[in-house]
C-alpha cells in the first residue's frame, strides 16, 4: 500500500472523525507519518470512532493532523469548529470552548492517544519493527536497529 493509498483509505473508512470540508490539498498533509506506525493510526481511529459514537459525540471532535515531530507521533485532535444547536427553537451557532472540566469522552480520548503514543515510541517508523527513539546531528526519529543502520549510512553519505 502507497502512502496516498492508505490515506485515502483513511479518509474513506473514518469520514467521521475528519473535517468534511478539508479540501484535497489539506488531505495531503494531513497525515504524514510512515508505513511502521500506519497500524497504530488505523487502530487510533477505529478506536476514537467507537468512543465518540458510544458518547453521542460523532462530528464534534476532528482529526486535525497525524505527523512525526522529534521523533514522536503526533496526533492532533480538536472539537468541531462549531456546531449547530437549537436554543428555543431557533438555529444557532455555537462557537465551541474548551468546557472547564474534561468531558467522559476527552478524558478517553486522550488516554487513547498516549497509549497509541506510547506504542509508536516503541514502534519502527519505517516498518514496525520494535525500535526506539534515535539521534543522528539533532535529528530524531523512532526506527528499529535496521533502519537506524540504513540512517546512519545516508547521513554519512551526505
Ligand atoms: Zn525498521
Amino acid at each position: 500500500m502507497t502512502h496516498n493509498e492508505f490515506v485515502a483509505h483513511i479518509r474513506e473508512r473514518y469520514s467521521d472523525l475528519f473535517d468534511p470540508t478539508n479540501s484535497d490539498q489539506d488531505w495531503q498533509y494531513l497525515i504524514t507519518v510512515g508505513p511502521g506506525w500506519w497500524p497504530l493510526i488505523e487502530e487510533y481511529c477505529q478506536r476514537a470512532e467507537a468512543s465518540l459514537r458510544d458518547n453521542g459525540e460523532v462530528g464534534r471532535w476532528y482529526i486535525r493532523q497525524v505527523k512525526e515531530k522529534m521523533g514522536e507521533l503526533r496526533i492532533y485532535l480538536r472539537p468541531a469548529p462549531y456546531e449547530r444547536i437549537e436554543i428555543d427553537g431557533f438555529p444557532e451557532i455555537v462557537h465551541d470552548i474548551d468546557p472547564p472540566q474534561p468531558t467522559p469522552v476527552q478524558e478517553a480520548l486522550s488516554d487513547l492517544r498516549a497509549e497509541i503514543v506510547g506504542r509508536a515510541n516503541l514502534t519502527c517508523e519505517e516498518c514496525g519493527e520494535p525500535g526506539g527513539l534515535r539521534v543522528i546531528d539533532g535529528w530524531y526519529r523512532t526506527v528499529c536497529d535496521r533502519h537506524f543502520a540504513e540512517w546512519q549510512v545516508r547521513k554519512a553519505g551526505r
